[in-house]
């Protein structure tokens, strides 16, 4: 049998997943499965591991152990007779291109503007010609809203104009999953709202997501899954709706009753 790869219908598996950061133990056995097309929504006190799980799902981060898998592909290792053997670094970079991620804060290149930003990976990574980069950055820009401000640089754009971009340039690359990292925590109030409206529209499109957020009500209206984590272990998952209103586990019912 085959171990770097198995057959099933989820885009994103983890398995058991432990991670150390020196003697923090951040993740302690997470399972997480997400099926293609599918919004799985991680909530969770600060501190709790819900930045950790998606930075291992894209290999930001080594983990202690345990498997991922993106697309039933083994993540970060090949498996041959019962022994881990580390992928190269092309390896590894090749596949931390199946996924796209956004984070809190707006990571973009201040000397470039948003078009240039949009095309930097598809021109450099993936070598294509500058006019077929500059079109498909236009028609991204165009998909969350920005169509018309490609000419402008960064610090001329708002906290949520920018990660707006942020979202086009890391679907420039065409992953498989869009990883969110608290996308909207950053953001002035009144900001919030059009970034939610681009990730919504997202989904709607079939995009495979795991998002990680303090937003409820965005939780409960786009996510098909749900999962609560604290102390770095998935404490309750399943139907946002159902968890939201009728949450068992007692440390989702605290955590709730001071956020909702
Ligand atoms: P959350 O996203 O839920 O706030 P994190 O995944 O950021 O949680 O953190 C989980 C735990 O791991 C926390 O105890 C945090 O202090 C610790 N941690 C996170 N990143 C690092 C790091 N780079 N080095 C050491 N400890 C870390």
């Amino acid at each position: 049998m085959d171990m770097n790869a198995n057959s099933s219908e989820f885009c994103v598996e983890m398995q058991n997943i432990h991670k150390f950061y020196g003697l923090v133990h951040a993740l302690k056995g997470v399972d997480l499965k997400v099926r293609r097309g599918e919004v799985s929504v991680a909530i969770g006190p600060s501190g709790s591991g819900k930045s950790t799980l998606l930075r291992c799902i894209n290999q930001l981060e080594n983990i202690s152990a345990g498997r991922i898998f993106l697309k039933g592909e083994l993540q970060g290792f090949t498996e041959r007779a019962g022994r881990f053997h580390p992928l190269t670094p092309g390896q590894i970079a090749a596949q931390r291109r199946l996924t796209g991620m956004v984070f809190q804060r707006f990571n973009l290149f201040p000397h470039m503007t948003a078009l240039e930003n949009v095309m930097e990976g598809p021109s450099y990574v993936k070598g294509w010609p500058k006019e077929k980069a500059r079109a498909k950055a236009h028609d991204l820009l165009d998909r969350v809203g920005l169509g018309g401000l490609g000419s402008r640089y960064p610090g001329q754009l708002s906290g949520g104009q920018q990660q707006r971009v942020a979202i086009a340039r890391a679907l420039a690359m065409d992953p498989e999953v869009m990883l969110f990292d608290e996308p909207t925590s950053a953001l002035d109030p009144e900001l919030v709202g059009e970034v939610l409206e681009v990730i919504k529209n997202l989904a709607t499109s079939g995009m495979t997501m795991v998002v990680v957020t303090h937003e409820i009500g965005f939780a409960r209206e786009v996510g098909n899954h749900l999962i609560f984590m604290d102390q770095g272990q998935v404490v309750e998952e399943g139907y946002p709706r159902e968890i939201l209103e009728h949450p068992k586990n007692p440390r989702t019912i605290a955590f709730l009753s001071k956020v909702l």
